[in-house]
């Protein structure tokens, strides 16, 4: 192949970044979400998470311009045009729009629920401050194409969408998910998804390493990522086949168990792991292995506190979201489990797996989260990534290295970093403002007043509004 020829291979491949989107491009049905339209706009006197880590820094004035941060700084340094319409944001707090890992277009929850949620999903999201995703895992991807290119096209409101193929799995496993069961079938799979556009590939519990392995030398080859929630294959095993990105953290790790056989999956690991030394040898060497080979490791904390007895775990927002059988399916599979005490997952099994980010953070490795809005269907699309930041501080992070995890940790897993997760001049204008001071309480992540994507400022409660009681339906 010539060398031109070759360069526009590796181009096509790259992650697309699209234009900002400007207000006047989008359909009427985007429109009646839209708080404000003007393309240029002055946020002032607000305190400001800029996603870096940095420490918060109070009194900034951000100037978004054609869906752009045109200039950030403090008050006085940076100086507002005329004409210009300024919001004073006083006493309100402004962090990077979030960048969601593990946020799924389906649902899944108690009393068997599994519905796709074209409609539902992508206005929690957006709702929520979560102007990007990544699928981690689809179960019908043609509806995620459709609805990324009809977000893109200005005709649906929603995130910024990263696709990930359907999941791949081995004998064990099945349902929605391609049992692939030799490299070849593996490598066939990778290949067909990346001619429709996936950028990701999702591995699950029952694949084999030989097929992992393929599937991952597949994916590179074609300028995609792999990540997994994995249990056949160990976190260490998987590191050394090269993959990208690994699910859930410490309670889906089988590295723990030294009775493991190869490529099978302990069907007691869950219960085993809550029981597991988050600051053991074992714990150790997976950390230092994934931060060695650089690779990220997604928190999903959120997903799993429902599984946990006597936890804040039933908000009137949620429940509001909720069509009425689902909910009723999910309060009485949480009656069941705070009357009895115990959950499959305990609470020192919540805590040390909190811990063992806290470890995996302080060792150099990049954390970032995402919901996950499956389980018994606590954790909402949107609410749920809120609700993860409110778990990072309950696990000891500070309130910048909490928003950190949840917006430039996952851009830069997702490749983008230079295009966005954090509030930086010349990035796109992707910001929520949140009512109160996010660093004086955690709750005030649950409270954004307006959501900026592209600088395009989206009225989270009109919405919210327009999904209540529909979560579990479409
Ligand atoms: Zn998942």
């Amino acid at each position: 192949m010539p060398r031109s020829a070759l360069v526009l291979c590796v181009l096509a491949l790259a992650p697309a970044a699209l234009p900002a989107q400007r207000p006047d491009s989008l359909s009427e049905n985007v429109r009646k979400y839209v708080a404000f339209d003007t393309s240029a706009v002055a946020l002032t006197h607000v305190l400001v998470l800029d996603g870096t880590g940095a420490a918060p820094a109070a009194d900034q004035t951000i100037l978004i311009r054609n869906g752009m941060i045109a200039e950030v700084g403090p008050a006085g340094r940076v100086t507002v045009p005329e004409g210009v319409k300024t919001m004073d944001l006083g006493g309100r707090t402004v962090i990077p729009g979030l960048v969601g890992l593990h946020d799924h277009l389906f649902y899944t929850a108690a009393g068997g629920r599994a519905v796709q949620m074209s409609f539902t999903g992508p206005r929690l999201y957006l709702a929520s401050g979560v102007t990007t995703i990544r699928t981690a895992g689809s179960r019908n991807t043609y509806a995620e194409i459709n609805l990324r290119d009809a977000i893109n096209q200005g005709l649906a409101p929603g995130p910024r969408i990263h696709l990930t193929a359907p999941y791949i799995t081995g004998k064990a496993g099945g349902g929605s998910m391609d049992v692939v069961t030799s490299p070849e079938e593996a490598r066939r799979f990778v290949a067909y998804w990346a001619s429709e556009g996936a950028s990701w590939i999702k591995a699950y519990t029952d694949i084999g390493r030989a097929e992992l392995g393929a599937a991952i030398k597949e994916a590179h080859k074609r300028g995609m990522k792999v990540t997994g929630h994995l249990c056949s294959v160990s976190f260490q095993e998987a590191v050394n086949l090269g993959i990208d990105n690994l699910e859930h953290g410490m309670l889906t790790a089988s590295d723990f168990d030294p009775s493991k056989q190869p490529d099978v999956c302990p069907v007691t690991l869950v219960g085993r792991n809550n029981t597991v030394d988050p600051r053991s040898d074992v714990a150790r060497a997976t950390i230092q292995a994934m931060v060695k080979r650089g690779v990220s490791m997604t928190s999903t904390l959120a997903v799993y506190e429902p599984f946990v007895a006597n936890r804040p775990t039933q908000e009137p927002r949620v429940l509001n979201a909720m069509a009425p059988e689902v909910r009723a399916s999910y309060l009485q599979v949480r009656h069941e489990i705070d009357s009895t005490g115990t959950g499959p997952i305990t609470i020192e099994g919540l805590k040390s797996a909190m811990a063992f980010e806290r470890e995996f953070v302080e060792a150099g490795g990049n954390l970032a989260a995402g919901v996950d809005p499956t389980g018994m269907g606590g954790a909402l699309a949107g609410y749920g990534d809120q609700r993860n930041y409110e778990l990072f501080i309950e696990a000891g992070f500070a309130p910048a290295q909490a928003i950190r995890i949840m917006s430039l940790n996952g851009a830069k897993v997702l490749g983008v970093a230079k295009d966005l997760g954090s509030v930086e001049r010349g990035k796109r204008a992707d910001l929520v403002v949140l009512e109160g001071d996010l660093t004086a309480d955690p709750t005030v992540i649950e409270k954004p007043s307006t959501v900026f994507k592209d600088g395009v400022a989206y009225d989270p409660a009109k919405l919210i509004a327009s999904v209540e009681g529909r979560v579990g339906i479409d």
